[in-house]
């Protein structure tokens, strides 16, 4: 299983990287040291991943465990979208609590910084995460197929979404279509100009694929704009997209110290 999370992540970051490179060439220039960071980091987390992923599927295999059902029949069709929205829920949701822990300022330094010394965040920074971040990530999925139904088909539709999201995330431009993330459907969903503005700004936007958390707990600082200090701007977000949802004020690309605003607020 470390395997197989360790070469969907080389392929999902590799492919991703590839099309920055065609589509915004030099956006990641001086970030080689970073990427390698990145790309060791990652691969240390697939190895975590892989143990709960592999005993999990070990045990639905042998011994059937889990509410994983193969047989489509077995629940009614309606139910499919609605467990994949359950379980895209409910891993936001653990997502977005076990975020904001790691930002208090005690736990940042010892299980979070590693995935925040991106700075910008490349499309190699999916899976950068300090082993204690990487072990709550782990878990997650493992732990919700022993309590909520899923087809299988369904779960591989949850965790392509998860490794996409993940990678887009932080790729440093949007791949989405605008309606996406700059129409109605955008104030609820999480791509990467949500998440860019997490990574400039640390205090706010620490949801993974929604924003209902962030909006509810007034943590929603609107969209981030791609801005590199000292490198192009790619104008993903054109001019840096609407600000929405928090109000705050807009500083554009500026990377603040953590010591200024590394603490929840
Ligand atoms: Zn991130
Ligand atoms: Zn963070």
């Amino acid at each position: 299983m470390t395997l197989i999370v360790g070469v969907r992540y080389l392929i999902a970051s590799g492919g991703f990287a590839l099309a920055t490179r065609i589509r915004h060439p030099g956006l990641y220039a001086g970030l080689d040291k970073q990427m390698l960071r990145e790309i060791r980091w990652s691969l240390y987390s697939a190895a975590i991943y892989g143990v709960p992923a592999g005993i999990v599927a070990w045990g639905w295999h042998n011994r059937g465990w889990t509410r994983i059902y193969a047989d489509i029949h077995a629940m009614p069709i309606w139910y499919i979208p609605v467990s994949v929205f359950a379980y895209l829920f409910a891993h936001d949701t653990w997502f977005y609590w076990t975020h904001r822990w790691m930002h208090v300022p005690r736990w940042f330094r010892i299980a979070h910084a590693v995935h925040h010394a991106s700075r910008p965040p490349t499309a190699w920074a999916a899976m950068s995460f300090h082993p204690i971040e990487a072990l709550t990530g782990a878990i997650v999925i493992p732990a919700l197929v022993f309590i909520l139904p899923i087809h299988i088909g369904a779960l591989g539709f949850v965790l392509a979404v998860m490794t996409v999201m993940g990678v887009t995330n932080h790729m440093g431009w949007e791949v989405f279509p605008r309606f996406i993330w700059d129409g109605p459907l955008g104030r609820w969903l999480i791509t990467a100009s949500h998440h860019q503005r997490h990574h400039e700004r640390y205090g706010c936007n620490y949801g993974l694929y929604f924003r209902f958390w962030d909006r509810l707990c007034r943590t929603d600082d609107g969209l981030g704009s791609f801005q590199r200090r000292a490198g192009p701007t790619v104008s993903a977000a054109a001019g840096g997209g609407a600000d929405r949802g928090g109000g705050a004020d807009r500083r554009g690309g500026t990377v603040r110290p953590f010591a200024a605003n590394g603490s929840d607020r």
